[in-house]
């Protein structure tokens, strides 16, 4: 049922049982599901040959060439959403139905860069003399080395291939050894939609090793990046010691304000089911909970009876809401914070602790007055975890809300426009949801300002990560 899995250099699927690699293990379980080879020096070194040689005809390829292949992509990946979906829920863990629809998000994203690929435009500039021509024209900026992580497996590399290769830039991508199949899937979509061998290439290995191999290739011309702020750094730097061009979608740490005004039971209720979509771990989900005093309790017990009725079981079981976390690592991180915030002073409304001893399950957790100085309300917890703490003005929450080195997403809630419109404006983040949940629908830029990353996925900023500039003026 596990399909097998592979490198794909330049046009080929390379790999199998053999070579080094390592195992691949059922989050649910513990159980061996498969085998990812890793590609060696002289394999990385190939796939990188093979994405400059590409680069060479895709960057000077129609548009409507690069719109047809992604068109495909998506058919084809409605087409196996289901089998795509299944093998996702045993590496990553996460609810089959989740993994599903995360597969059909990921197809509107390729359909809309092949929309937007056809509007790359340049422009005429007014000339001062007469007989001078001046053009601005935008042109991709090479072979990208990216990188995606395991929480949405799926859709965080499909942004990144689909963007990349509708700009005319040729790929090699490292994505994660936590939950590589849906990589392998989509190397097979755009090899079966037609895409040209070398445009895209998958590989594979120790990621400190091979993110130094690529970013240090003179051949690399740019870097995408998708995980924790501290990796990102690590690989900012390096990427800035060879002057490589850089987009970062890093960690969050979201606040959610809910005020007085607000439908505190129906907030409450969205907010509980939200949190714990793929077991928090999610970089954009609500994290710290910010509750105006006079609906504090109420909001707080709604919330717990919400979390506390959330089905956990193995994904593709009926009914399941709620898998495990990725490894034992993040099981161990989570309780760190819970911990923590228990001894500071938090009280554990429900959850807390993991469930059983096979698999890496962790109660969705509800922790109630937890001070701002507890390790959970400034580290990312990126687990089933919720702060929930009180507050009186909007001032005063405003600060608390950007008093951390993140920025990516935020939620408020409340009925007043005045309020909303005063918060929405102060936030130091990249994304700001206002009574409801709207974020990462293609037609929309995603990403973070602060330690949250740089640039943006999606919307009309799809492909500003992936051209550069150049001017042209002739007499
Ligand atoms: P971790 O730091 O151990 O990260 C592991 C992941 O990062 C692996 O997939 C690995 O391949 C990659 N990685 C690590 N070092 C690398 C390097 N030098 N070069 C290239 N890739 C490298 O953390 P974890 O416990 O697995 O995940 C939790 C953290 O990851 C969270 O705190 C969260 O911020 C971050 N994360 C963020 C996103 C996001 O969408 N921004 C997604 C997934 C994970």
């Amino acid at each position: 049922m596990y399909p097998q899995l592979f490198n794909y250099i330049d046009g080929r699927f390379i790999g199998g049982e053999g070579g080094a690699g390592q195992a691949i293990h059922d989050p649910a379980t513990g159980e061996r599901i498969g085998w990812l080879p890793w590609a060696d020096g002289a394999q990385l070194d190939a796939a990188l040959a093979a994405a400059d040689r590409a680069f060479q005809h895709w960057r000077i390829s129609s548009p409507l060439d690069r719109s047809a292949v992604l068109r495909k992509v998506a058919e084809l990946a409605r087409e196996r959403a289901a089998a795509i979906g299944r093998a996702i829920t045993l590496d990553n863990g996460k609810p089959v139905a989740e993994a599903i629809a995360e597969v059909l998000n990921s197809a509107e994203h390729a359909e809309w860069n092949a929309e937007e690929c056809r509007r790359i435009y340049g422009r005429v500039v007014p000339p001062r003399n007469p007989a001078v021509r001046q053009l601005v024209v935008r042109e991709p900026v090479g072979v990208c080395a990216a990188f995606s992580p395991w929480n949405f497996p799926f859709s965080q590399a499909m942004k990144k291939v689909a963007a990349a290769v509708g700009a005319g830039c040729t790929v090699v991508l490292k994505g994660p050894e936590e939950s590589p199949s849906a990589i392998v899937e989509i190397a097979r979509l755009f090899h079966d939609a037609g895409l040209p061998p070398g445009v895209l290439n998958i590989v594979w290995g120790v990621p400190a090793e091979v993110s130094r191999h690529l970013i240090e290739s003179p051949i690399v011309r740019k870097l995408s990046f998708t995980g924790s702020v501290p990796v990102g750094k690590r690989l900012a730097a390096l990427a800035g010691a060879h002057m490589k061009r850089i987009s970062m979608e890093l960690g969050g740490h979201s606040p959610v304000i809910v005020f007085d005004d607000a439908d505190v039971d129906e907030a409450a209720t969205a907010l509980a089911r939200y949190k714990m979509r793929n077991a928090g771990q999610v970089c954009v989900s609500p994290t710290r909970f910010y509750v105006q005093r006079g609906i504090y309790e109420r909001f707080v017990a709604r919330f717990a009876q919400v979390v506390s009725e959330i089905r956990i079981g193995h994904g593709l079981e009926d009914g399941t809401q709620m898998g495990p976390l990725i490894h034992g690592r993040r099981l161990a991180a989570v309780h760190e914070l819970v911990s923590d915030a228990a001894e500071q002073g938090g009280e554990i409304v429900t959850g807390g602790a993991r469930i059983g001893e096979r698999g890496h399950f962790y109660a969705p957790t509800v922790i109630a007055g937890v001070p701002d100085h507890a390790r959970v309300m400034r580290e990312e917890p990126f687990g089933p975890v919720a702060s929930i703490t009180r507050f009186d003005d909007v001032e005063d929450v405003i600060r608390r809300a950007n008093s951390l080195p993140f920025g990516l997403a935020s939620f408020v809630f409340t009925h007043s426009i005045k309020t909303s419109t005063r918060v929405a404006n102060a936030l130091e983040v990249g994304m700001v949801n206002i009574n409801h949940f709207g974020m990462a629908p293609a037609e929309l830029p995603f990403g973070g300002v602060k330690d949250s990353g740089v640039g943006c996925e999606g919307g009309s900023e799809t492909f500003d990560g992936y051209l550069v500039t150049k001017m042209i003026t002739q007499i």
